[in-house]
Parts: C-alpha cells; sequence; structure tokens
C-alpha cells in the first residue's frame, strides 16, 4: 500500500502526458463508484484560538484512496470533478460525512464548529435546502456549520454568491471566504457581502516573519476586517515564528501543521480528548 501511495504521489507530481489522462478519466467516470466503494474520507484541520489554543472548530477536507491511483489529493481531484458537472455529488457527500462525524463530536461533548468546502458550482443548485436537510438529518444546530467559499468563486457570480450566503446566514450558518487575497477582487465587495469571516491565505502567512510587505498585508485585512466586524483565521501556519508574528498583529485565529496536520475523525477525537486534559 505504502509503496502504492508513493507511485500515485510520483504520478500526481510528475504525470506523463498519458498517465495524468488516464488518471483524469478514470477520475470523472467513476466518482459514483468511489462513493459506493467508500473510497472517500475526510481528515479535520483544527482552527485554533491563539489567545489560549483552544480548538473552536475544524475544517473538513476530502481524500480519495482510489484502488488504481491510491491517494489522490482533491487540488488534483476537484477541478476535475467540477468539470464533469457532479461537484454536487461530492459536496453532498463531504456534507453528509462532515455532519454526521460533527454529531459525534456533540455528543462527546465538544461542541465544534465544523466547516465544509464548497464550490463556484454549488451556488448554482439549491445549496441553502440541500444543508437543511443534511443538517435534519445529523439532528445539529445550523450554528455549528460554516461553509467555505473561496473569493476565486464569489468573484465568478457575485450576485448569486450574496444572495446564496445572505440565505445561509439566514438559517443561522456561518459563511467564510476562503484564500483571502488570492482572487483578485475588488475590496468593495466585503461592504455588503453577507460572511462572519475571512481565511488569510496561506501565500501571506508563508514569509510573514521576513517579508515586511506580507506583514503589511496581513495588517491591512486584520484592520479591515475588525471595522467590518469579521473574524479573521490565517491559514497554513508551519512554525513559532510565522505565529508569533501573527500574534504581534493582533490576529485571533488560525490553522496549520504548526498546530496538527490534518486528522482522521479517529485522530480527531483522540487529539480534543489529550486537549481537554490539558496536554499539548
Ligand atoms: P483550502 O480549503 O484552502 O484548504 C487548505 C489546504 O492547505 C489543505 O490542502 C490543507 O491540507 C493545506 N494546509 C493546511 N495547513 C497547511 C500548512 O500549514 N502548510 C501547508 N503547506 N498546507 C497546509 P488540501 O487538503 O490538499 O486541499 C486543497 C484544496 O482543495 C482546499 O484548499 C480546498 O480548496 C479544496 N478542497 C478540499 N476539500 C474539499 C471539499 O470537500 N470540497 C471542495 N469543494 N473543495 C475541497
Ligand atoms: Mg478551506
Ligand atoms: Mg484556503
Ligand atoms: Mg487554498
Amino acid at each position: 500500500q505504502a509503496v502504492r501511495d508513493r507511485i500515485s504521489e510520483l504520478l500526481v507530481l510528475t504525470p506523463s502526458a498519458s498517465d495524468r489522462l488516464r488518471l483524469e478519466r478514470h477520475i470523472e467516470a467513476s466518482l459514483v463508484q468511489a462513493i459506493e466503494r467508500g473510497e472517500l474520507f475526510l481528515q479535520y484541520e483544527p482552527k485554533v484560538r491563539l489567545a489560549d489554543r483552544q480548538v473552536l472548530g475544524v475544517e473538513a477536507l476530502v481524500r480519495w484512496r482510489c484502488a488504481d491511483f491510491g491517494l489522490i489529493a482533491p487540488g488534483l481531484f476537484i477541478p476535475l470533478i467540477e468539470r464533469s458537472g457532479q461537484i454536487g455529488l461530492l459536496t453532498d457527500w463531504v456534507l453528509d460525512e462532515a455532519l454526521r462525524e460533527l454529531a459525534v463530536l456533540r455528543q462527546q461533548n465538544q461542541p465544534l464548529l465544523m466547516a465544509v468546502n464548497i464550490s463556484a458550482s454549488d451556488l448554482k443548485g439549491n445549496l441553502p435546502a440541500r444543508i437543511d436537510a443534511a443538517l435534519e438529518r445529523h439532528g445539529v444546530p445550523p450554528s455549528s456549520l460554516e461553509v467555505e467559499i473561496t473569493e476565486t468563486a464569489v468573484i465568478r457570480d457575485i450576485e448569486r454568491a450574496a444572495d446564496v450566503m445572505a440565505q445561509l446566514r439566514q438559517r443561522g450558518v456561518r459563511v467564510s471566504i476562503d484564500d483571502f487575497g488570492t482572487g483578485h477582487a475588488s475590496l468593495t465587495y466585503l461592504r455588503t457581502f453577507p460572511i462572519d469571516s475571512i481565511k488569510i491565505d496561506r501565500l501571506f502567512v508563508q514569509h510573514i516573519d521576513a517579508q515586511p510587505v506580507d506583514q503589511a498585508i496581513v495588517r491591512g485585512v486584520l484592520s479591515l476586517a475588525q471595522s467590518l466586524g469579521l473574524r479573521v483565521v490565517a491559514e497554513g501556519v508551519e512554525d513559532r515564528s510565522q505565529l508569533d508574528r501573527l500574534r504581534e498583529l493582533g490576529c485571533e485565529q488560525a490553522q496549520g501543521y504548526y498546530f496538527s496536520r490534518p486528522m482522521t475523525a479517529v485522530q480527531l477525537e483522540h487529539y480534543l480528548r489529550n486537549d481537554a486534559d490539558g496536554a499539548d
């Protein structure tokens, strides 16, 4: 299995044109099968409050362990699934699985915020109704679900995005802008946009300890967010010096490998129990 994962990793990193085509065809043709065979699974990455290291929520990230190609990263298969028009199916599976796990966590006395990533095309389906159904199926309150949508997806159709987000917020579902700062959006959309939080892209966090420009950008985002009443989460924190700099700048929440790699549900439950015991 490990060897096969390694092979698929190489395939994904340096695919020959024909391997790549074979993989793309396979992905587009076999999502339904993958779901039926249980090849999809979620990993969860904690969102941490910097003041006390409390885990406030987790972000669900989908993975595909495929019989023929091994583990495939979402950065590779999500665009293909989007292109093939099947993203709604994937999003529904992710929502269902994430909320099932959220219900388990709540039963274990871990009332976290569960964040799920959605795609631009999800805005065209009846997303609010699908979310209602999933929330009801698992008996979890709307206010414990957060939907992350990238800035790039938002600017593809700002009016539709604003409409769907408003419907979600009416229900109490939280809405977050992902990869903030990478979509080349005009900032004016933030003025009227019905959102709760923005996630500063890893791009700006990566070199924040050494790059005055990145510090200036993050400082600007934080002050903009503060005046608009938005929460800010920094993405992709990998080391202590990035964390220290973010705290100095007044950032209150972050996620990244420094705190934890994305974990399976079992690992997450273990991690949260240890966290509650005060271990680090
Ligand atoms: P994203 O939503 O911005 O998620 C953050 C990505 O950065 C994740 O990659 C995560 O594993 C990775 N990451 C987190 N912390 C660190 C860090 O400290 N350093 C580094 N280098 N990376 C970090 P992943 O899981 O490969 O997902 C990539 C993208 O695929 C996501 O970006 C999201 O746009 C998309 N995606 C993942 N799951 C789903 C899903 O269920 N539905 C949809 N529509 N998109 C998804
Ligand atoms: Mg995200
Ligand atoms: Mg992101
Ligand atoms: Mg990203």
